[in-house]
């Protein structure tokens, strides 16, 4: 089998694994969705959101780009934030870095690469924010994992910055924000903790009020 065939086929015999154990399977999912979860990762090919989470159709709204990244005049991304949180009422936001992470490499090296410098740009921010840490760490690959928690870090931070979640944390239900890393060695997440004081700090300077105009 050659190009996409293999992938047509896969599918074929996923439908019908899935209609064999449930048969509404598809009809309940074509009625709409109400996923818990909003997964902001990595392109990365081997983090894929679904298969490491153990996620099925229907539990999570994925947005994904090179390095995970949360940025403020992202269109894309915002638009996502706005209807997980606003629309589908999501409870859970998961900011996922993995070690290894080709683009948190490439913002660490002083290299050009083209057009992705100025996204990996956002990424040399947080090499910014945390110089004193960052440079503290001799190993490359000790310092190197070190950035992409720091990057997870910074994203969940970037979220809170944002309109969209300042105004959720005025309602009854916000969903909480989650930054995780996925160790694509050993197949695992780990928690970074990051909700809570790290995000509290922010608070003087981002937070906003909605105003009412007349
Ligand atoms: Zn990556």
């Amino acid at each position: 089998m050659k190009g996409i065939e293999p992938i047509l086929e896969n599918n074929r015999k996923w439908a019908d694994t899935q209609r064999a154990a449930d048969p509404e399977f598809f009809t309940r999912l074509a009625d709409g969705q109400k996923p818990r979860y909003l997964f902001i990762g990595c392109s990365d090919s081997r983090v894929p959101a679904s298969a490491i989470t153990g996620t099925g159709p229907g539990d999570m709204f994925v947005h994904r780009n090179i390095a995970n990244l949360v940025v403020n005049t992202d269109l894309n991304l915002l638009s996502v934030l706005q209807y997980a949180v606003e629309v589908l009422g999501v409870q859970d936001i998961l900011v996922v870095g993995h070690y290894g992470c080709g683009g948190v490499a490439a913002a660490a090296a002083d290299k050009q690469y083209g057009l992705i410098d100025s996204w990996l740009t956002n990424i040399r921010d947080v090499i910014r924010i945390h110089e004193a840490e960052f440079t503290s760490i001799s190993d490359e690959q000790a310092r190197l994992r070190r950035l992409v928690e720091l990057n997870v870090i910074e994203q969940v931070r970037n979220l809170s910055k944002t309109s969209i979640i300042q105004n959720a944390w005025k309602t009854g239900n916000p969903p909480r924000l989650h930054g995780l890393v996925y160790d694509i060695k050993e197949g695992l997440l780990k928690d970074l903790q990051v909700e809570g004081s790290q995000l509290a700090e922010l608070k003087n300077v981002y937070t906003t009020n909605k105003v009412a105009h007349s």
